[in-house]
Formats: C-alpha cells, sequence, structure tokens
C-alpha cells in the first residue's frame, strides 16, 4: 500500500524522466559490461567462464522503479480481496487477519510484497540474479536531464549492481543457486584480479584535520571497490555507444 501511495505522489517530471533512462540505460550498461569482458584475456580466451560471465548476463532479470502491476488498481484489489475487515474487529482479531493475509501474499507475490520502492537505493540480489533500482532512487537525481551527467550518476549506480553479479561472493552463485560457474583457472585469474584491487585501496589513507589517521581496508571493502570501478568504466562505455 506504502508503495503504491508512494507511485502516486513521486514528483512526475523527475521519474519519467530517470525512469526512461533507467530502463534504457540497463540495457546499454549490460554491452558496455560485455564490452569490457571482451577486453579481459583470462575471461575473453577461457571458454567456460566466459560462457558463465555471458549467461549470467543474458538472465539478469531487472525491476525499474517498482514491480510490474504495482500501479495496476485491479490487480491490487485481487491481492486484498482475502483482506475484508469489518467494524467489530478487535487487536487480536487484526493481527490473525493481517498474518494470514501477509503469509499467504508473500509466498503468492513475493517479490511485489518484499519490495519497499521508496528506499533511495539500488540492489544486485544474487539468488534471484536480479537488479533493482528503487523509485526512490530515481526520484533522488537532480533535475538535471543532460545525458553525461544521468551516466554519471545513475547510470554508474546501475553499473555497480550490475557488477555486483561478478563480485567475490555472487562468482559462486549462478542464476538462483550457489555454483561455481567459472573454470579453475578462471577463478585462480579472478582471484588475483581481486588481490591487485585489495592492494591498491590497501594503500589509501587519510588524516583529518585533527591528525587522526584512518586506513581503507582493502579486503573488506573488495567488492564495493570493483564494483565502483567497473559500474563506472561500464556506465561511461554505454554513454560513448549511445546514439542521443
Ligand atoms: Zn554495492
Amino acid at each position: 500500500m506504502f508503495g503504491y501511495l508512494f507511485i502516486t505522489f513521486c514528483d512526475e517530471f523527475v521519474v519519467t524522466i530517470f525512469f526512461r533512462f533507467a530502463t534504457k540505460a540497463v540495457d546499454n550498461i549490460i554491452a558496455g559490461v560485455r564490452k569490457m569482458l571482451e577486453e579481459v584475456p583470462w575471461i575473453k580466451n577461457n571458454k567456460q567462464t566466459y560462457a558463465g560471465f555471458t549467461e549470467k548476463m543474458n538472465k539478469l532479470t531487472k525491476i525499474i522503479g517498482y514491480p510490474d502491476g504495482l500501479d495496476d488498481q485491479a490487480r491490487l484489489d485481487r491481492l486484498h480481496a482475502d483482506f475484508a475487515l469489518s467494524a467489530n474487529e478487535t487487536l487480536n482479531s487484526l493481527y490473525l487477519k493481517s498474518s494470514k493475509f501477509l503469509a499467504k501474499s508473500i509466498l503468492d507475490d513475493r517479490v511485489v510484497r518484499r519490495l519497499n520502492v521508496a528506499s533511495t537505493n539500488a540492489v544486485y540480489n544474487p539468488f534471484g540474479n536480479r537488479i533493482i533500482i528503487h523509485l526512490g532512487r530515481l526520484q533522488m537525481n537532480s533535475q538535471n536531464d543532460i545525458p553525461a551527467a544521468i551516466y554519471g550518476s545513475l547510470g554508474a549506480v546501475i553499473g555497480h549492481e550490475i557488477i555486483h553479479g561478478f563480485d567475490g561472493s555472487s562468482v559462486l552463485v549462478d542464476y538462483g543457486h550457489i555454483n561455481p560457474w567459472m573454470s579453475p583457472s578462471g577463478k585462480v585469474s579472478f582471484d588475483s584480479m581481486a588481490h591487485c584491487v585489495i592492494n591498491e585501496y590497501n594503500e589509501l589513507n587519510y588524516t583529518d584535520p585533527n591528525g587522526q589517521f584512518y586506513k581503507v581496508n582493502g579486503v573488506q571493502t573488495a567488492g564495493e571497490n570493483v564494483a565502483d570501478n567497473s559500474g563506472l568504466r561500464a556506465a561511461y562505455n554505454a554513454f560513448l555507444s549511445d546514439p542521443e
């Protein structure tokens, strides 16, 4: 219900622009990721590893803004048909009815029910091989609709989430199950690339104005660093290939 209300009251101008951009950009950025993979010898030259990357990307599903049907009033009415309330409800009867309703509807329509569309976030879900760009994340862009600016902000976020499909934990999952799909030699090359990123970020540090020293932990931040770097590059490739 909250998701439906949020859609209704969202800034139409901003959402329309960024909704259209995100729908188009996901495919462009997937193409940008493919281009990057073609440039990595240990992926391109290893049949099993390259096939694994390609298949995961081909099967990637996306939810942009909100799941299909959340703006379909007739469908929402059908989903809530069992949840009839009367003036005589007690706290206990409300609790029982709502628990039963939620349990049933979560099983029936898991994705729609559990998605907080108002969240200003974007996520990759490894077991669904799915990226979700929440409506709240589309809404938080500035009103700047210059393509380069959108690719650099929202595009980089989309790229970041797609790359999470190939981070250290996601390469152990195919498109729903734990299944390390890389060839053994591909995994050795992947780990060596990851170590390179870890070593690079281990060198980064910062001293605040009070002299307090901070150091980046390259191991703990590896997944995010890979996603940030490669995601931005994929978004840049997508920008260069976008005729608009
Ligand atoms: Zn991330």
